[in-house]
């Protein structure tokens, strides 16, 4: 742990690094890192001016090239930029993304969305918040290390990855499939979540399991329903007893999460007939589902096929079950995890805040990591303006973000509780 006035030294250089740190983002934001799904060219021009500025302040930056004919470039490209530590392990991994997601309706922007403009304490501009608030804090710690000559406890490695808005297939998930980057044993943080106090500690999410059921009957005139087979009334029938039989098998409870269980959520109802004097032949509804990570989603499933089918055999009826996303939560990061204590650690001396593990109802890209057994936080300190019109980040929460950092690098991951 810094001692306090190493640690006083380093607040003061980042609040003298503060018009660099704007600076960086008004060069940021013209560097539209617009992903091909999303009708953009790629990451190379923010890459690549990153790239230059880290080397040139000496940093080792390597760039990983994820090949994807769809980019301008051809490659998607992300970079791992190293702060040697007085030890090399474990590592503490700082991951952001470079790519942002679409303006939108350029209307509703009180600004243009690709310049930055600096008002009442604030950056308005496409990706100011997401992810660019937390990478330029977490650029300028190192940069506030390397102008103090201070050395972290372990190596810092920041992780700026292509492809977070559409699904990472050519940033984390291609990264950690192709590279030996980070070990069981490291630290990773992913600051791209959480609320404006800091407090949330995400490191467990739920599973998530989309199930689509077809309940064919007969259609027939409504006025003699005998010739046909209503299809609407079984699925009714049927959305009830799935409903129920979800919820008694599958009842665990952890105050981790909010809320603390499993969510099955009846949702989207397809049309059935355009008309009311007709028996529906066919008839579709949807669950979403939000397991608890210890059941595996094939026991949800069968679950809700046996139900599904006892329902329809009643009825005469038959039902065909089909999924939408279905993605099997990763076993959680330990609310113990030394990455979790030493967050919290520095959100409670730097901002003063009680910080808390939590899980959340959805998957993210921390997933790639936890799959990997790596321990990982999604931190961040978030106020509900990602991907909206005049997206905004303020100035002084990415200067408290940089000095949390900052925090956690004096800090020794072997230590114990503190
Ligand atoms: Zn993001």
């Amino acid at each position: 742990m810094w001692d306090n006035d190493t640690f006083e030294r380093i607040s003061r250089s980042i609040d003298e690094l503060e018009p660099e740190m704007v600076e960086l983002q008004k060069s940021l934001v013209p560097l539209v890192a617009l992903s091909p799904g999303s009708g953009g060219e790629g990451e190379k021009a923010k890459a690549d001016f990153l790239k230059s500025m880290l080397e040139s302040w000496g940093l080792e930056v390597t760039e990983y090239r994820a090949p994807d004919k769809d980019a301008k470039c051809g490659y998607r490209p992300s970079l791992v930029a190293r702060l040697k530590g007085e030890k090399a392990e474990p590592c503490l991994w700082i991951m952001t993304h470079l790519d942002v997601v679409p303006a939108g309706s350029r209307e509703l922007w009180d600004t243009e969305p690709f310049e930055a403009v600096v008002k009442d304490g604030r950056i308005y501009g496409r990706g100011v918040e997401d992810n660019q608030q937390e990478m330029v804090a977490s650029i300028f710690a190192v940069k506030a290390m390397l102008d103090l000559g201070l050395k972290p406890k372990t190596d810092v490695c920041l992780m700026l990855v292509a492809d977070e808005e559409t699904g990472s297939k050519f940033g984390a998930d291609w990264l950690l499939k192709n590279h030996e980057l980070c070990k069981s044993g490291d630290l990773v943080v992913v600051p791209d979540a959480g609320n404006p106090e800091g407090t949330m500690l995400e490191v467990a999410e739920k599973s998530i399991l989309w199930a689509r059921f077809k309940v064919r009957g007969g259609q027939a005139h409504a006025s003699a329903p005998g010739d046909g087979n209503n299809a609407f009334r079984a699925g009714s029938t049927m959305v009830v007893a799935v409903d129920k039989v979800l919820h008694e098998r599958f009842p665990a409870k952890d105050e981790l999460y909010s809320p603390p269980e499993s969510t099955f959520e009846p949702t989207k109802k397809e049309a059935n007939v355009p008309n009311v004097n007709t028996i529906p032949g066919e008839d579709v509804f949807w669950f979403d589902c939000r397991v608890m990570p210890e059941y595996p989603l094939d026991d949800v499933l069968a679950a809700m096929k046996e139900t599904a089918e006892q329902v329809a055999k009643q009825f005469g009826v038959t039902v065909e079950l089909t999924t939408g996303q279905t993605v099997q939560a990763p076993e959680p990061t330990s609310p113990d995890a030394p990455v979790v204590r030493m967050l919290a650690r520095a959100v409670k001396d730097v901002l003063g805040n009680e910080a808390r593990p939590a899980g959340i109802g959805g998957g993210t890209v921390a997933s790639f990591f936890r799959r990997r057994g790596i321990p990982t936080v999604v931190w961040g300190r978030a106020t509900g303006v990602a991907h909206q019109p005049n997206e905004s980040c303020i100035i002084a929460h990415m200067t408290g973000s940089a000095k949390v950092y900052c925090h956690v690098f004096g800090q020794d991951p072997g230590q114990g509780k503190a």
